[in-house]
């Protein structure tokens, strides 16, 4: 039966042929019991780094000690991935966003949002590593902030350009106490309003999580 309100995916596919950071670890299974020689369950174990697909980051990604639990993926507030949400498409783009690309869009919204998508991609080929991606410039991620925004999401594997190893825009948006999804699909969406659906697992020991992202079609009216 179809729900009463339109549901888009947003996540990737996670299988053993998608793409990760270069060196990063890739999914992979061992099947530990088989239905058909136990006659009872197909059960497996799984392998990868919680950056594989759509994910979100935790604040212990980019500093800190993983040993102590605090500002890990399960430790993260929920408020901040679920909630009315606002998707600029700016595709294609593969360089810095900067407020004067999203400005204008936004500014014209009744109210401010809380949450804010990027859409850079008209098509993401998940088993392939662009090297070429969009990414968020601290001047977005400050004047985002500034505005009350606590999440914002893109469909590139990082906030930060592919080559950064100072993470200015992760540490811009620890700073400012946001949270952010990574790895994002938009392809199905356009410029709008939106309910979004996107908690991380409650992982107490990772500095990130997969989530599942969808995106309720507000048009319905039933979350507002
Ligand atoms: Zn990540």
């Amino acid at each position: 039966m179809p729900g009463p309100f339109k549901i888009i995916d947003i996540s990737q596919p996670v299988t053993s042929r998608t793409a990760c950071f270069p060196g990063d670890v890739p999914f992979s299974k061992r099947v530990t019991v088989t239905y058909k020689e136990s006659k009872v369950v197909n059960l497996t174990a799984l392998t990868m780094s919680p950056h594989v697909g759509t994910h979100a980051d935790a604040p212990i990604h980019c500093y800190g000690d993983l040993g102590e639990g605090r500002d890990t993926a399960g430790d993260m507030p929920l408020q901040p991935f679920i909630g009315p949400a606002v998707v600029v498409d700016l595709s294609p783009i593969t360089t810095g966003i900067s407020p004067e690309h999203f400005r204008e869009t936004i500014e014209k919204l009744s109210d401010f949002p809380h949450r804010v998508l990027f859409k850079t991609a008209k098509l993401i080929r998940y088993e392939v590593f662009e090297e070429h991606y969009a990414f968020c410039t601290v001047e977005a991620v400050k004047y985002l902030a500034d505005r009350g925004v606590g999440l914002i999401g893109i469909d590139t594997p990082s906030v930060d350009n592919v080559g950064s190893k100072a993470l200015d825009a992760h540490a811009a948006l620890i700073e400012a106490k946001m949270c952010w999804l990574e790895n994002l699909d938009l392809t199905n969406v356009e410029t709008g309003e939106y309910f979004l659906v996107a908690p991380p697992l409650k992982f107490m020991e990772l500095e990130a999580s997969p989530v599942r992202a969808i995106l309720i079609d507000s048009d319905a009216g039933v979350l507002r």
